[in-house]
């Protein structure tokens, strides 16, 4: 039976997933210490196949899923990734490529955009090369970055810069604005280091002081009216300096889903940090049966798992109370408001932890994200 946002709202008040972010594999030659996978990484052998991705992707949009984003580790990694491309672009996803460039050459760009991709989401670790080498662990990659970017936009596809700011870059937030409109961007995100996974681990290698986060965001936001209608900037602002939590993925289960390259399926990329959730594989559920009815997904849904502050909140269909991983990461406990907000009673946690920042400095010491550990870029 194809499944309609009309049935969703009858059962269960809830609509279709807009996107899927589909992590085709966790291998990737770069070593960011802020990824966002987890630190376990799955190894190859694991992956899903073809065969379980094809099959992932037609039933996400016969739920009605609009948007596709692949995504890992690196996807180029994966031999099959145009097949995936051609059979996302069939059943009529729209595809994003989010990427670092490595791996990728100008022929099998275009085999990409031929097989029907629609955008390509570049990384770039710093605007300075021996700099956004260091971050990335690995020599020659920002000058790749560059080639790459110009092969995806001879190849017609529109561009998106994505920079992750933290200490090491910080003072060249805008420089990656322009750099971004140089290499024919279409749109730039700026977002600021968020702390879980491997970020989390290199946090205090990462976090920058609030003086330093308050120059780049002045410098930004003077950058988003400056060249408003020349690119879109997209700017995440971190967390640990704001008053409020962001509305963590648009609200838990509320508008998509992460499969994992062994197929766990997730509301968000650290949800596996909360103990005791059970979360159900495309190997043996339909993407459909998981989105109604996985334990995981429902967990957090709606307001009935809130406790105070949250409950009595007006903002609480706002922000949805925050994320839930980083409020398992700083108070032992998931169903926690997010510490981030003035409102929590563990804030003064955020606080202590945005004023050892002030203190950092010299040469910030990584932990890389890495399958096996090698040696760093010097
Ligand atoms: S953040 Fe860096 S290490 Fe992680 S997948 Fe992206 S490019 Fe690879
Ligand atoms: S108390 Fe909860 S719902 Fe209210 S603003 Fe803070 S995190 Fe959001």
């Amino acid at each position: 039976m194809t499944a309609t946002p009309e049935r969703f709202d009858s059962q269960k008040r809830l609509g279709a997933p807009v996107a899927i972010l589909a992590e085709l594999t966790h291998r990737c030659p770069l070593g960011c210490p802020y990824c966002s996978n987890p630190l376990a990484l799955d190894p190859r052998e694991d992956e899903l196949s073809t065969s379980d991705w094809t099959r992932v992707f037609s039933q996400a949009a016969t739920l009605g899923v609009l948007h596709a984003n692949l995504s890992g580790g690196e996807p180029a990694a994966r031999q099959d990734l145009t097949d995936i491309i051609a059979h996302c672009a069939n059943v009529g996803l729209y595809t994003n490529l989010i990427t670092s460039g490595i791996g990728l050459t100008q022929d099998r760009v275009n085999e990409l955009a031929r097989a029907g991709l629609d955008h390509a989401q570049l990384s770039i670790q710093d605007s300075d090369a021996p700099s956004a080498d260091r971050i990335a662990g690995y020599k020659g990659a920002f000058a790749r970055k560059l080639a790459v970017a110009e092969w995806i936009t001879q190849a017609g596809l529109p561009l998106t810069i994505n920079a992750v700011i933290h200490r090491a870059n910080i003072f060249r937030a805008g420089d990656m604005v322009r750099l971004a409109v140089k290499l024919g961007a279409r749109r730039v995100e700026i977002a600021h280091t968020q702390y879980y996974g491997w970020g989390l681990t290199n946090r205090a290698a990462l976090m920058p002081s609030r003086t330093e986060a308050e120059v780049a965001i002045a410098e930004v936001e003077a950058l988003k009216k400056a060249l408003a209608g020349v690119i879109v900037i997209d700017h995440v602002i971190p967390d640990y300096h704001a008053r409020y939590p962001k509305a963590c993925m648009g609200g838990w289960g509320k508008r998509g889903l992460n499969v994992t390259p062994t197929g766990k399926t997730l509301p968000c990329h650290a949800a596996e940090t909360i103990p005791d959730l059970e979360f159900w594989t495309v190997r043996d559920r339909s993407i459909e049966d998981i989105w109604i009815n996985s334990p995981a997904f429902n967990a957090f849904r709606g307001e009935d798992w809130m406790r105070e502050p949250c409950r009595s909140c007006p903002r609480k269909t706002v922000d949805y109370g925050g994320c839930r991983c980083q409020a398992l990461a700083l108070t032992g406990d998931a169903r926690e408001a997010d510490p981030v907000c003035h409102l929590s009673p563990h804030h003064d946690k955020i606080a202590e932890i945005a004023a050892q920042s002030e203190d950092a400095g010299g040469v910030p010491l990584y932990n890389y994200r890495r399958m096996k550990l090698r040696e760093p870029a010097e």
